[in-house]
């Protein structure tokens, strides 16, 4: 056998990159990009173990759990070529109307069996207006908060008016999902039914009512690497508190059925990349999890994830809650939260320039 020296080229500037962060400093995107492109097994893990230490400063060993029930299934008119409840495709996932409260009581009682922080209502629509289903949509809320045993958090669409987002939030909303899905750029190839910037605007009437925002994506649908760091730094942008990033199932009967599944190295190093652009974020694995990194889950954290959907998705299986708990307390990580109010991700400043924000010096000189 010969040995073969291991090219060390990279690992001092990716030591240098993390350190930066580590000390509070926003890398620039060709930065960013500059990681997203490494293809060495060696400096991806260097990559990995950096991203698990600014986890580890930014988050702690805590983990963010949350669940989803399906709360309104199938028949969506929004034709999403990732998504088997799109009415566009035939796919076989069920169809029903708005939940009754005992499924949603249950959801609820079976999260805080588990610790589980939130439990989120998901409607396959496009969005929500005022009326008779926005009334009913409050009551569930209202009925899930005053049960106490979890944190109420929805993902029901476009949202038109701000003062369909005051209702969520005078019902009890802390939290609302609602993925940009991909870049700017790549967008149009996975939905044309609606815009990127529809879903900006909903989140703008989101921040305005004073709910926090759950925003990621899905990678895995063809899209490239460049927009991938486009996502995160859009995130970034909007301020997003809670980033679920999922990774493509492919689905029968959809537009992406027959895409091939993103190598798992692949995976941990977009993981590791979101963690370097949104430090103090919660990076949350959601969708895909199981099928695409199999045995590899638990290096999700090294990768610098700090939150987890758990349960069962909107139409795939997850494995069950008490592995995932298992191997959170076999790698030394707390899923427990009292009530996860996002103070850890006030920012002390981070280089932007903006006003109230320190530069790059400013912190080096604070040291
Ligand atoms: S992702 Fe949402 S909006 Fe798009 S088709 Fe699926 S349920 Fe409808």
């Amino acid at each position: 056998m010969t040995l073969e020296l291991v090219d060390a080229t990279n690992h001092a500037p990716i030591a240098g990159l993390g350190r930066r962060v580590l000390d509070g400093v926003n890398l620039t995107r060709a930065e960013v990009l500059w990681l997203f492109h490494l293809e060495n097994t060696a400096d991806i893990f260097d990559l990995l173990s950096w991203a698990n230490r600014i986890r580890e400063q930014f988050k702690g060993n805590k983990i963010h759990l949350c669940s989803i029930v399906n709360a309104k299934a199938g028949a969506c008119s929004e034709n999403c070529s990732f998504c088997a409840q799109s009415s566009f495709y035939q796919t076989g996932s069920p169809r029903y109307g708005f939940v009754d409260p005992e499924p949603v009581q249950a959801a609820a009682e079976e999260a805080n069996k588990n610790g589980v922080t939130a439990v989120g209502l998901v409607a396959a629509w496009k969005g929500l207006n005022e009326g008779p289903m926005l009334d009913e949509v409050c009551d569930r809320i209202r009925e899930l908060k005053a049960g106490g045993k979890t944190r109420p958090d929805v993902s029901l669409g476009l949202l038109k008016h701000q003062r369909v987002a005051d209702r969520l939030k005078e019902a009890g909303v802390e939290c609302y999902g609602h993925n940009l899905e991909s870049s700017r750029r790549f967008f149009p190839e996975t939905c044309t039914t609606h815009t990127y910037d529809d879903r900006l605007e909903t989140i703008g009437y989101l921040k305005k009512a004073g709910i926090k925002i759950c925003s990621g994506g899905i990678i895995g649908m063809g899209e490239t690497r460049e927009d991938r760091c486009d996502l995160a730094f859009a995130l970034k942008e909007i301020g997003a508190n809670v980033v679920p990033l999922n990774i493509l199932n492919p689905i029968k009967g959809t537009p992406f059925e027959n895409h091939p599944p993103l190598p798992v190295m692949e995976i941990l190093k977009t993981i590791a990349c979101f963690r370097f652009i949104l430090p103090r974020q919660e990076i949350m694995i959601a969708g895909g999890r199981t099928v695409n990194l199999r045995d590899a889950q638990s290096m999700i954290f090294l990768a610098g994830a700090s939150a987890l959907m758990v349960g069962n998705y909107l139409t795939t299986l997850n494995q069950p809650v008490e592995k995932d708990l298992q191997m959170l307390k076999d790698l030394g990580l707390d899923p427990s939260w009292d009530h996860h109010g996002f103070s850890d991700q006030d920012e002390a400043g981070c280089g932007c320039g903006k006003a109230g924000c320190r530069t790059e010096a400013e912190l080096t000189t604070a040291k």
